[in-house]
């Protein structure tokens, strides 16, 4: 019988070393402490990919010293050729795009073709941001005195610290570097200690296109490495994104010492579905938006509020399209739809939010408990699953499971799908699928989200748009896009007198 480990590409096998190391002031170093910790493979969580330093403040502090030393020259540098290094490692990573695309699937466990195209997409939003080193224009202004020629112009911030999480472990770190890097700050990154092999191989992309040393450091680790990086004062902003709980603790350690902070937290995002919609369209979309990943996005279609007059066809479709489409298994098998959660902390939390749905007087109509058979149960898999008979009081509409479950609510029309889809705390993405015009925009008013759909699924973006929430899932402005340089960098306002 094949296993998982012999599903492992060997070409990819032999190019992951044994052993990664954090990056500062230009060379590879261990932790102080010599400690270190695992990556591992989700599908078969017995295989050790490689280890990496458990950093601690030690580790922080020497990076962000390198970090400061760097600042001066870099932001010197014209922001062209800070974007031209930043194109030339995009260019680089594009030719090896399947072999970035295949150690993720191998640390995070996501299929190979979402894997791909989360690559991509983190290319393209690196690719845009260098971009932007021709574009941070300024502007001038007519001044009260003659004489006097005012303008303004973006200057970069600093050191800033990145904390990114597993769930797009080649994504997050790319968004987040291009902007801050093209920017003109220095940057120490932390990524997810679930998955750090994919940021570390953009980081090595980025120092091999001649980054100057200091520049972009890395420190692996886990949440002790973050918190001394949110606690150093000589950082000036720090980006994140990962669950609420964190961003909120990281708020409020930033604030105490001025620290700018950008948060991308989690999401509870609904999929209002109105009877008149186009329901072979929508239903496509709320499989794919609630199944892709393995729900493990913070985008995640989470909740369907259906008009009560179509709500059981509308299940009965969306079940059997589950079931016809979204096959579980390892991401490295073609065919596969699902992989496997991260990791054991994560199946055990699923499962229990399936327990409470139960208690609460939901219904499961598929799946429900952890996926088993062909190998499946040595590795974190669970099965689809729908609930119905959500009710808006009911933890399931409340709180993010960050897995393969989906909620089915009813309502009687708009006015009401729209007030249950408002009434939780996260704010992230939501989708309406209807051929009205009027319900759309009355649903794109009120919606309290940052990203908005009609008739597309919760988990779309472009990169070259703004990125985030609001409430609960976002906070400090948003990424991506030409905004992305709004968090990066600070105003400055200039008097140039000239006259007499
Ligand atoms: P997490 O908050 O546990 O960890 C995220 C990162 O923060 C990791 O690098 C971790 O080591 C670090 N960290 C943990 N504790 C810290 C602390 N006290 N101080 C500083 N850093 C600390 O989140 P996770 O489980 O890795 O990721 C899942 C969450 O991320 C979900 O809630 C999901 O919705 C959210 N997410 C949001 C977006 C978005 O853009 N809104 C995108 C992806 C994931």
């Amino acid at each position: 019988m094949t296993t998982a480990v012999d599903l492992v590409p060997a070409a990819l096998r032999a190019k992951v070393s044994r052993e990664y190391h954090n990056l500062v002031d230009g060379r590879w170093v261990d932790s102080s402490s010599g400690r270190t910790f695992e990556d591992r493979n989700p599908a078969s969580p017995s295989e050790v990919i490689a280890t990496f330093p458990d950093s601690d403040a030690r580790d922080v502090a020497s990076a962000i010293l390198a970090a400061r030393k760097a600042f001066p020259a870099w932001m010197a540098k014209p922001a062209p050729e800070r974007g031209a290094i930043i194109a030339r490692a995009v260019a680089g990573m594009r030719e090896r795009l399947e072999e970035l695309a295949q150690a993720m699937t191998w640390e995070e466990g996501k299929v190979l073709a979402e894997a791909r195209v989360e690559v991509n997409r983190g290319l393209n939003a690196m690719e845009f941001q260098a971009g932007e080193g021709r574009r941070l224009t300024g502007q001038t202004a007519p001044s009260e005195v003659p004489g006097v020629f005012a303008y303004t112009q973006r200057r970069p911030l600093g050191v800033v610290g990145l904390i990114t999480p597993w769930n797009f472990p080649f994504a997050v770190p790319a968004w987040k570097l291009g902007p801050a890097l093209v920017a003109g700050n220095t940057v120490v990154i932390k990524p997810a200690e679930q998955a750090p092999l994919s940021a570390q191989l953009i980081v090595e992309a980025l120092h091999d296109a001649g980054l100057p040393p200091g520049v972009l450091n890395v420190v692996h680790g886990g949440p002790e490495a973050g918190k001394a990086l949110v606690a150093d004062t000589r950082i000036r902003a720090v980006s994140f994104t990962g669950s609420t709980e964190v961003g909120k603790l990281i708020n409020r350690t930033a604030a105490e010492h001025m620290v700018k902070v950008q948060l991308e937290m989690g999401g509870k995002n609904a999929c209002i579905v109105l009877a008149d919609a186009d329901l072979e369209r929508a239903a496509r979309d709320v499989v794919s938006g609630a199944f892709g990943s393995t729900g493990q996005r913070c985008t995640a279609t989470s909740r369907v509020i259906v008009d009560r007059r179509i709500k059981a066809a509308f299940v009965a479709r969306v079940v059997e399209l589950a079931r016809q489409t979204v096959k579980t298994g390892n991401g490295f098998v073609e065919g596969m739809v699902m992989g496997p959660l991260i990791d054991e902390r994560a199946l055990s939390r699923t499962e229990g939010y399936v327990a409470t749905a139960l208690a609460e007087g939901n219904t499961v109509v598929m799946g429900g408990t952890r996926a088993s058979g062909a190998g499946l149960d040595q590795g974190f898999f669970f099965e689809p699953t729908i609930l119905d008979g959500v009710r808006p009081q009911d933890t399931l509409n409340k709180e993010e499971v960050f897995g393969p479950v989906l909620a089915f609510l009813a309502a009687d029309g708009l006015a009401e799908a729209i007030e249950i889809a408002n009434s939780v705390d996260y704010g992230l993405s939501s989708a309406i699928y209807t051929r009205d015009v009027a319900a759309a925009f009355a649903y794109a008013r009120q919606s309290e989200v940052g990203l908005l759909h009609v008739n597309c699924p919760t988990i779309y973006s472009e990169v070259h748009l703004p990125f985030g929430g609001i409430k609960d899932s976002g906070f400090g402005g948003r990424e991506m896009g030409s905004t992305a340089m709004d968090f990066y960098t600070e105003w400055q306002a200039t008097y140039l007198g000239y006259g007499g």
